[in-house]
């Protein structure tokens, strides 16, 4: 792929040979709960800038105080607000919560997306873009998470890492890292890479201080500053 000029050529025997590096660091690394679409649409919302313990925390809130969808999109702004507001920018999510939940409402009828297990990769994508606050990352997961396809969500500690290791182009975004992983990776390692990558990312590949001299990726590892 070639983005603004820089042109990369990773082969997915590389992407295989650095999975199972990772696999052999990390192990099997559990896969989250597997939610319906609407579901895991409105958890992805509520991770967005926060830690994972807080935006599960906001979830189950959310979930106790509203059993069903129906009750959350009839509840107020201010009432699904007070229910998430362990998760941080508890304002802004919850208008966006209760805008998606109307809209979907107001389109389909009723909440319920399961419809989109039957529609390809696709199709699925441009139906939740559609909606606004939700973005490709969003979709993404969305993908992934709850209709198992191979999309790959990019998040800081995946875009960082994979630039490093010589993956994606150093002046790729996460959405242009998106396209490039999910094209080089084999479609049933996308999830484990995903998940390997973030813990990586989050262990050794730290933001400030890559922890190179102990980094099983250290053989494979295009990073140039690999010194310490
Ligand atoms: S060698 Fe360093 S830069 Fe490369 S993946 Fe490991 S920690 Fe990251």
């Amino acid at each position: 792929m070639v983005i603004s000029g820089e042109i990369l050529t990773v082969s997915s025997h590389k992407v295989e040979r650095i999975f199972r590096l990772l696999q052999s660091e990390y192990g099997h690394l559990q896969r989250k709960k597997e939610r319906d679409p609407l579901s895991e649409l409105i958890a992805t919302i509520l991770s967005q800038n926060t830690s994972d313990l807080n935006s599960h925390r906001a979830f189950r809130n959310l979930k106790e105080r509203f059993p069903t969808w129906e009750e959350a999109q009839k509840a107020s702004q201010e009432e699904i607000a007070e229910a998430i507001k362990i998760g941080g920018l508890f304002n802004e999510k919850a208008r966006r919560i209760k805008a998606l939940l109307e809209e979907i409402h107001q389109q389909e009828g009723g909440l319920d997306l399961s419809f989109l297990v039957k529609m390809d990769s696709d199709r699925a994508q441009k139906y939740l873009l559609q909606f606004k606050g939700v973005g490709p990352k969003t979709a993404a997961c969305v993908l992934l998470f709850s209709l198992g396809r191979s999309s790959m969500p990019v998040d800081t500690h995946i875009l960082r890492a994979s630039k490093r290791i010589g993956l994606v182009p150093q002046i790729s975004n996460a959405l242009q890292a998106q396209a490039v992983l999910e094209g080089i990776t084999p479609p049933q390692l996308v999830y484990p890479l995903h998940l390997s990558l973030i813990e990586h990312g989050r262990r050794i590949c730290k933001a400030r201080l890559p922890l190179c001299t102990g980094c099983i990726l250290r053989v494979e590892c295009d990073y140039p500053e690999k010194t310490n």
